[in-house]
């Protein structure tokens, strides 16, 4: 596939000053130079991922644009390079883990494994092949996902990661995610990995649901499954697992769920918003420490954009793409998401959004037994608390992110959160007046255009 005027590139000029920024130091200690960043960046990855580079408007996940933010190069970087580092990690032994739900991923890196949610599966399976163009890209994800959907059941709303793990190419050791934790797919997916064509360790931890915050019982019991989870992961990866090493994962994973934060409450302060939408949600999300699958390198990265963000705070700096008093809207609900550069286009932003969020805002305490301390924030999580709980912390979300509006999304098939849906945006639309919409989606990839329309009629409504 040979590149053409239809394909985004990284202007030359920006090069001496790019080159001069920090290197990435990633969790085994090596690090890389932003010179040789530049290089995969603008000679490398267009030839192996031309899709990646497509100026299509209608790819959510195309590259951000906003060519003088080196952190959103960096992260782009991390995420072309997803199969090159995990292929190679696994190699050198450490476990990769497949997790669903919304959980941190502190105990997994704590024990030596590799954690990763189905979106970073789906990186990680884009990477292995190379040369595709869009629409190439599009009809593998598709066939793939086919394929999953019959396996699983049709009642799922996304396959997250089955088709990679049973019928594709990626090496998952181990499929270990929490169970009952807003997730009504992690069910359907561990029962089909039972009966899969590739026998797979299966660990489930189980979350006490509902109602279990303050009681003591829960917070055992949680914790006990979390050593469990440990012992388990520990020994594919040949390490006795101490509660040093858990307390030593939280310190690490705790500044970035605080430089999160105060990178939030700086971009959201700013009297034009500093980044565009997409790279807004990338840098919230590195506080997760998750989505490059090296929460070393996400640490950095995410170091660098909060000083980023602040300079152009202070320089009153706006996101390339954003419009002049673009309509601020905050999602709600669960692995459906706007296109970016649409809603922009429309003269909206999404500022911020609450699935993940809600594990990266809660930083746990670092004295004392970490498994119980652990459990005990992750029985806090606001996202899973009951309807009331959880509206009063989205509620303080929109305040803080000074949003004009609310979208409650997610997919046809999930139960959790079409339950919540309507009593969640009642209370928030009688508390505060802004206004809310729900969007139920179906077949995810096939009706974004649909999503999308909505979503700029709400827009136009707001304006
Ligand atoms: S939409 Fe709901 S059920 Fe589906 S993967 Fe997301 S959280 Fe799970």
């Amino acid at each position: 596939m040979s590149l053409n005027e239809n394909f985004f590139k990284y202007p030359e000029e920006i090069k001496p000053e790019f080159i001069e920024t920090e290197d990435i130091v990633f969790r085994d200690g090596s690090r890389i130079s932003a010179a040789d960043i530049w290089h995969f960046m603008t000679e490398e990855a267009p030839v192996r991922y031309p899709y990646a580079y497509t100026n299509n408007r209608y790819y959510g996940r195309r590259l951000s644009g906003d060519v003088r933010l080196p952190s959103s190069i960096k992260h782009n970087y991390l995420m072309l390079t997803m199969n090159d580092r995990t292929s190679r990690a696994r190699e050198n032994g450490s476990p990769i883990i497949f997790v669903q739900g919304g959980q941190s991923v502190d105990p997994y890196y704590a024990a030596g494994g590799i954690a990763l949610r189905p979106a970073s599966t789906g990186a990680w399976a884009r990477g292995k092949e190379e040369g595709l163009n869009l629409r190439e890209e599009e009809m593998r994800s598709l066939d793939v996902r086919e394929k999953a959907r019959k396996a699983i059941s049709f009642e799922i709303c996304q396959t997250a990661g089955y088709e990679h793990i049973q019928e594709g190419n990626l090496p998952v050791d181990m499929v270990a995610p929490y169970l009952c934790l807003r997730c009504s797919d992690v069910g359907y997916g561990v029962e089909a990995h039972r009966h899969g064509k590739r026998k797979i360790g299966l660990f489930l931890v189980d979350f006490p649901l509902d109602h279990q915050k303050e009681k003591e019982w829960a917070a055992g019991y949680l914790a006990r499954n979390l050593h469990r989870l440990t012992r388990e992961i520990g020994k594919m990866s040949g390490k006795e697992v101490t509660e040093n090493d858990l307390k030593e994962e939280i310190k690490l994973h705790n500044k970035g769920r605080k430089l999160a934060l105060d990178t939030a409450d700086v971009w959201w302060s700013a009297s034009a918003p500093p980044t565009n939408g997409a790279d807004r949600r990338a840098i919230f999300q590195m506080g997760g420490m998750e989505l490059h699958g090296d929460p070393n390198a996400s640490l950095t990265v995410l170091k660098e954009a909060n000083k980023d963000i602040k300079e152009r705070v202070k320089h009153s700096t706006k996101g390339e793409g954003v419009t002049d008093n673009a309509r601020r809207l905050f999602v709600g609900g669960s692995c459906v998401f706007p296109n970016d550069f649409r809603t922009e286009e429309a003269g909206g932003i999404i500022v911020g959004n609450d699935n993940h969020w809600s594990d990266i805002s809660t930083i746990v305490e670092e004295t004392g037994d970490p498994y119980e301390k652990l459990a005990r924030a992750i029985l806090s999580y606001p996202y899973e608390q009951p309807i009331e709980g959880r509206a009063e912390w989205t509620i303080d979300q929109l305040k803080k992110s000074r949003s004009d509006g609310f979208l409650f999304l997610y997919n046809w098939g999930c139960n959790t959160q079409s339950a919540i849906a309507r009593m969640l945006c009642d209370i928030i639309h009688e508390e505060t007046g802004i206004p809310t919409l729900i969007i139920e989606h179906e077949m995810r990839g096939e009706q974004t255009e649909q999503l999308q329309n909505r979503v700029n009629a709400f827009i136009e409504m707001l304006n």
